[in-house]
């Protein structure tokens, strides 16, 4: 496992293996997986080593944080990946440059006028909800609406589907959620499946993912 590594540095280029020989493990192309690391909670200097170590993408769950943190942060592309609150959607369109929890039409509706014409489009991803233990997401059943509402926005970019898998679920019910998240991917299309954390990537790869958020296996253990 990854954890037992000495540094950062090591860790992360642990991880980017392990993924690979996943893919290879299920006949898919090596590098085709992003790796994310999820830096809620997490120290700007273990982010930054990660980052000068590679890591070119990062996300985080609240707004104050990301603020104080990517001040401190090497340059990188920086994911929101919390739940997106309307009287929020400036200051996310402001901080980050990736949106993966599109999840309800108000979202869009706050997001696009949040991003304006200024700027390119913004990439944002639905949000899925496909495990019983998430709060958030937009049933499977209103993804392609989301994803159509989405799409005639000319401020956003629609890129795919992100979603949760469930907590303290057998191997088969995580199957069967990134099955379910990739179902969706399929219909609504684009070329990001945003699933797999610290405990799952594993599964979420041979499900399909294109993306995999890491926090703990690659930064340590959260501070509280
Ligand atoms: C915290 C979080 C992760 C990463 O969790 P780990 O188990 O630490 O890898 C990934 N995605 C989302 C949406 C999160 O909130």
């Amino acid at each position: 496992m990854t954890s037992g590594a000495a540094t950062i540095a090591e860790r992360y280029a642990a991880l980017v293996h392990e993924i690979d020989d996943e893919l290879r493990a299920c006949g898919r192309a090596s590098g085709s997986v992003t790796l994310v690391g999820v830096a809620k909670r997490q120290p700007p200097a273990v982010v930054s080593e990660a980052i000068r170590a590679g890591l070119a993408d990062v996300a985080e769950n609240y707004v104050q944080e990301a603020k104080r943190k990517f001040s401190l942060l090497p340059p990188v592309r920086k994911h929101f990946i919390g739940h997106l609150q309307t009287n929020k959607a400036k200051a996310v369109a402001g901080l980050f440059d990736v949106v993966q929890s599109i999840d309800r039409p108000e979202a869009v509706e706050a997001l696009a006028r949040a991003v304006g014409t200024a700027s390119g489009p913004m990439p944002v991803l639905v949000q899925v909800n496909v495990s019983p233990t998430e709060r958030f997401g937009c049933v499977p059943a209103q993804a392609a609406r989301l994803a159509e509402l989405v799409r005639e926005r000319p401020q956003l970019r629609l890129e795919g589907v992100m979603a949760m898998g469930p907590l303290d679920a057998t191997p088969q019910e995580t199957q069967r959620a990134f099955e379910l998240a990739a179902k969706t991917f399929a219909r609504i299309g684009g070329s990001t499946l945003s699933i797999g954390m610290s405990g799952d990537w594993r599964l979420a790869v041979r499900a399909g993912s294109t993306m995999v958020r890491i926090g703990s296996a690659l930064f340590g253990a959260r501070q509280t």
